[in-house]
């Protein structure tokens, strides 16, 4: 999102984490406050707009939840932080902004966290957003903890190296490009519903259009990858392999995260792109992944073999 900046390059460039320079925190502090004041005044007016016009939830809430599946797992968890898949160019520029549409992160500020994360998958201060990061009571846990999974790790002055993650993607000038002009590039996800909107029907429907694919799209997103995925996700659940980590599969969200939250099967096997490994898992996501395999836009598909299942089992 923001250059780089440690208050001593030289030392903290060495480490996987880096201390932000006072200026660049509140940079990132300002980043936030002020997507999130964009974003949740969005989400009320969506609120609102529904709750006049239910039935619009019907082709609205599939749009949203497609979107954000590929834009965060697709795009930058499966194919850019676990080469799960390979793809042309053109469809992975398109993935990449898709992404950075989410207001999560820039690409490879995105990547480097995530990398960190499996690395050191719930260790206190190594892994970024650990529900474990204050202790293992359940009360700590479902509180403060899920607290810090969600948001609180945001704003920490401590974030992770995409140098020493060495991101390879970000040679490609395109990508590189991308990255660098992440704050930029994640407004025009709501400035582009806007436009489209008003085109077509004025200034109600840009307000209405903004509402519905700007705010509340990032919200929905920002609330699964953050509140569901990273937090309860690692809270409370079930295990059925030997991992790493306290990652949990909560199945019955599974159909509605398009298989997101199957995060401990995904611990298990990270580079497998499909969370669904036993015949009992539901993975929404399949057939949007078998339409873009037809339409060769992803290919070399990552998957689990079947004879590495009983050899993990716990
Ligand atoms: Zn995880
Ligand atoms: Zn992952």
């Amino acid at each position: 999102m923001h250059k780089e900046e440690s208050m001593d390059d030289a030392a903290a460039d060495a480490g996987e984490i880096i201390v932000l320079s006072v200026s660049h925190h509140l940079k990132r502090v300002l980043y936030l406050v002020i997507t999130s004041v964009i974003v949740l005044g969005g989400t009320v007016i969506a609120i609102r707009e529904l709750l006049a016009a239910p039935l619009e939830l019907l082709y609205v809430l599939p749009i949203i939840t497609i979107a954000t599946a590929l834009g965060v797992n697709t795009a930058l968890h499966m194919h850019f932080t676990h080469d799960s898949f390979k793809s042309p160019r053109p469809f992975q520029y398109f993935l990449a902004v898709l992404g950075t549409f989410e207001c999560q992160e820039s690409l490879g500020q995105w990547v480097a966290n995530h990398k960190r994360h499996h690395k050191h998958v719930d260790v206190k201060d190594l892994d970024p957003h650990t529900p474990y990061q204050f202790g293992d009571s359940k009360l700590t846990v479902f509180t403060i903890g899920l607290l810090w999974a969600t948001i609180g790790w945001k704003f920490s002055r401590r974030i992770t190296s995409k140098s020493y993650h060495k991101l390879e993607f970000l040679k490609d000038p395109v990508l590189f490009w991308i990255d660098r002009y992440f704050v930029a590039i994640s407004y025009a996800g709501f400035a582009i519903p806007f436009i489209i909107g008003y085109l077509f029907g004025g200034y109600s429907l840009a307000i209405k259009s903004f509402a519905y694919y700007g705010a509340l799209r990032v919200f929905v997103g920002y609330f699964i990858t953050e509140f569901i995925i990273d937090g309860l996700c690692h809270s409370l659940g079930t295990e059925k392999f030997r991992t790493a980590g306290r990652a949990k599969n909560i199945a019955i969200l599974s159909p509605l995260t398009f298989g997101g939250t199957l995060h401990h099967n995904h611990h298990a096997f990270p580079r497998a792109l499909s969370t669904a490994v036993d015949k009992s898992d539901l993975d929404t996501m399949k057939p949007v992944n078998w339409v873009l395999m037809k339409c060769g836009l992803i290919n070399a598909v990552q998957t689990v073999e079947a004879g590495a299942l009983p050899l993990r089992r716990k």
